[in-house]
């Protein structure tokens, strides 16, 4: 039996062990054990693969729950599990491209709740600045680059990962140098600023051997995760309409996402790309035709080389259909519903904010209609999404939100532009699959 057999059955233990052999798995995330540790990466194999608690391995690397005694009646609300970090030493590492709004306010502090990955590298333009967040966060200086010495991660063997986190316009050139530089790549949505800019960055990161996921948050978000399962197993009937809306209100006209070399189109690649991706997930189907019209302010100086509001539908083969408005010019709003034809619809508003996501059910009762507001938890969106792309590089598993899933939202949002340029519908190639797209489920906590 072959060393690496050997760990993982001392881990599962003979049955579990057994059944993950004779499903012909049991090897499948060794190579991405040299990067960090081949102990870490087999323990969270082993997580994954049985049902149970992991025993404890290499001291450090063991990430069993702690098991606390119950304090309240059976009948109470199960508590959250207890995180159960990895060693420090044994997550996976990246450096952060970028450190604009998004990276200061919410992506450095998610890293604070990772169980799985931890920040070790910036990329900034603005040396200053760059040191100040890397004594904020414990970062060395010597792992400061900025975008010209960007290539030197190469032969920083401390960087497992980027997370690339700058104007849209500037993704495809930072993935294909990571990759070439021997990186996984984390990028923020939406993937690039067109389709064929998404495709060059599948392919530097394939040639590469390297990983390559796009930050879609909402998809591993527990209530909007928990919409998508209501959906799929028909919980409230069929689901025939979903309305989705995401609108903010853009000011200063001088900023990148107004400018089309950067941000690739206006409100449909920035927000609207919520509506598009959201429906796709929850529904699981992809869209085999869209409409759409598109319409900005004459004479508003925002909207000079992006538009403002976007008005998109899409059907989908099994005859369900998006209504989706987004725009840069109203006021937030930041919501979707899924109307099923038994007696029911459901949705989340806010739905995309980055927290406070409220769920709303209304069912008919009797004589009555039943609005309710249950939550499934309310979980730092980054950290679920960083620590699943750890999990795919330590596990070496696909994430669930591959550069495929990006460059899928590009080619509908193009066939978008192009019916409301043309004034028709445009129809998509049919693709019967369901999360055709998709790679490895999140596993919840
Ligand atoms: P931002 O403007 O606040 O930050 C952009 C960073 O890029 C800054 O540090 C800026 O200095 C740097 N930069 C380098 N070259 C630049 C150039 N030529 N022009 C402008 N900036 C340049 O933007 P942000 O809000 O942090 O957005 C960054 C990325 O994150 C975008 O792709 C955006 O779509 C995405 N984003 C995602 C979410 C989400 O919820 N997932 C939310 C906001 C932004």
């Amino acid at each position: 039996m072959k060393r690496s057999d050997r760990l993982l059955q001392s881990l599962l233990g003979d049955t579990a062990f057994n059944r993950r052999k004779f499903l012909g798995n049991a090897c499948k995330g060794i190579v991405g054990a040299t990067v960090i540790g081949e102990m870490a990466a087999l323990t969270l194999q082993a997580q994954e693969a049985s049902t149970g608690p992991t025993k404890a391995v290499n001291g450090g690397s063991d990430t069993t729950p702690i098991q606390l005694k119950p304090r309240d009646a059976a009948t109470e609300r199960k508590e959250e599990p207890v995180p159960s970090p990895l060693d420090p030493n044994k997550r996976v590492r990246y450096a952060i491209v970028g450190l604009g709004a998004l990276s200061l306010n919410q992506i450095m502090p998610a890293f604070g709740e990772c169980k799985y990955s931890k920040p070790v590298a910036l990329v900034s333009g603005m040396p200053d600045k760059a040191r100040k967040v890397a004594s904020q966060y414990g970062i060395a200086e010597k792992n400061i680059y900025n975008y010209q010495n960007y290539d030197q991660i190469k032969n920083n063997p401390e960087i497992d990962a980027v997370y690339i986190v700058l104007p849209n316009g500037m993704h495809e050139e930072y993935t294909v140098r990571a990759a070439q530089a021997g990186k996984h790549v984390l990028c923020e949505k939406p993937m690039a600023n067109n389709s064929k800019e998404a495709q060059r960055m599948i392919d530097a990161c394939k040639k590469a051997g390297k990983k390559l996921m796009i930050a879609y948050r909402i998809q591993y978000e527990p209530n909007n995760r928990k919409a998508m399962e209501w959906v799929r197993n028909k919980q409230y009937g069929t689901v025939k309409l979903i309305d989705a809306v995401n609108t903010q209100n853009a000011g200063d006209p001088s900023q990148w996402r107004l400018k089309k070399a950067l941000a690739g189109g206006g409100s449909l690649p920035d927000i609207g790309l919520y509506c598009l991706n959201t429906s796709r997930f929850l529904l699981g189907e992809e869209p085999e035709s869209v409409i759409s019209t598109i319409y900005s302010t004459p004479g508003d100086e925002r909207f000079r080389e992006v538009e403002e509001t976007v008005l998109f539908q899409m059907r989908f083969p099994s005859g369900a259909l998006v209504n989706a408005s987004t725009s840069y010019g109203v006021h937030e709003s930041r919501r979707y519903r899924c109307h099923g034809d038994k007696g029911g619809w459901f949705g989340l508003d806010p739905a995309f904010a980055y927290e406070g996501l409220k769920m709303e059910l209304s069912q008919a009762l009797d004589k009555s209609e039943w609005r309710q507001n249950p939550s499934f938890g309310q979980k730092n969106q980054f950290t679920q999404e960083i620590d699943h792309m750890s999990l795919c590089v330590l596990g070496n598993k696909d994430p669930y939100t591959p550069g495929e899933e990006g460059l899928q939202d590009h080619r509908i949002m193009e066939a978008i532009y192009q019916s409301a340029q043309e004034g028709k519908p445009i129809k998509l190639e049919k693709i019967a699959k369901l999360d055709a797209f998709r790679g490895t489920p999140p596993k919840p906590d």
